[in-house]
């Protein structure tokens, strides 16, 4: 039997103890209030017992991680109709990079990238009546926990500068792959975004997608190939050009987000999220790689 909580309590310790932290992201500016000294850890497995340390409890901006969620529920609302506006081949590009040179003929070249997830969020603003809302009520639902909200100030720091969102998703128009204004889309996509949720919260979210597409309550979100393939996003898809050196070190399906969350899962074994502020270079949290990479290699438990 392996000793979860001893594995995260030494984790937490190491973390406590590295002086180079990484960089807070402040391209948001809003982001860039976050305190850099921040770690938290929290492990759910498949019989729901938890484990954590540090600020588990802590909410942050999840940022990237939302695009996995809003890609579930589009998959849900049209199915595989989603892949013919968007594909599914890694980028290979860094989470600052122009996005609009990702395209091909108005083809984002996958979900979880901005001008994909741009499109995902077009796909949800034509589907639904109330889209912030609904889209809210269904993560709420999935974790089980109604107290998950948007963090506002975040999502309107983002709407004065992201500059780069309101490129790639004009250029989008201009293909004919966005069928809202572009206004309407975006302020969905910042809202998005801005879900606020600390390490606790998000093991309970993403649970689902290590227990056959069912979520904590045992209620079915996604069907078993949903859930194949969006965890094959995340494999090639979640860490911008780093996925490659993510599942080298770590070997778990997961997403990040410039919040300094990251969220990686072992198919019927456990959901893990940690929570680390400071990014490397490439955008990913510096000491959340490490803990991940530190939790499979102890445990022995990944993918490979
Ligand atoms: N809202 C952020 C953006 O569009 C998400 C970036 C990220 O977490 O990768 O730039």
């Amino acid at each position: 039997m392996i000793d979860f909580q001893r594995i995260l309590t030494s984790i937490n310790e190491a973390a406590s103890k590295e002086k180079d932290r990484g960089k807070v992201a402040d391209y948001i500016p809003e982001l860039a209030k976050v305190d850099v000294n921040n770690f938290g850890i929290h492990l759910i497995d498949s019989k729901q017992q938890s484990y954590s340390a540090g600020s588990s409890n802590k909410p942050f901006s999840i940022q990237s991680i939302s695009k996995v969620l809003s890609l579930s529920m589009a998959l849900g609302l049209i199915g595989d109709e989603v892949w013919k506006r968007v594909d599914v081949e890694p980028s290979g590009d860094p989470f600052n990079h122009l996005s609009l040179l990702e395209l091909e003929n108005g083809i984002p070249r996958n979900p979880l990238i901005n001008p994909g997830a741009i499109v995902i969020a077009d796909i949800l603003v034509s589907q639904l009546e109330n889209p912030k809302e609904e889209f809210l009520s269904f993560v709420q639902n999935i974790a089980n926990d109604h107290t998950i909200v948007f963090d506002l100030d975040v999502a309107k720091s983002e709407k004065r500068t992201g500059f780069r969102n309101f490129a790639a998703a004009n250029l989008l128009k201009s293909y004919g792959n966005l069928n809202n204004d572009v206004d309407v889309v975006l302020d969905f996509y910042f809202h998005q975004c801005s879900l606020s949720m600390c390490c606790a919260q998000l093991t309970s979210t993403f649970f689902m997608f290590m227990n056959h597409g069912k979520c904590i309550r045992n209620n079915t979100f996604l069907t078993i190939p949903q859930v194949k393939r969006i965890n094959a996003l995340m494999l090639t898809c979640g860490f911008y050009d780093e996925a490659g050196e993510f599942a080298f070190e770590v070997g778990l399906p997961g997403k990040s987000g410039v919040g300094g969350g990251i969220v990686a899962l072992l198919p019927n074994k456990f959901c893990v999220a940690t929570w680390s502020p400071g990014l490397n270079p490439k955008g990913n949290s510096k000491l959340g790689m490490l803990a991940l990479e530190k939790l499979t290699t102890e445990t022995e438990l990944s993918i490979f």
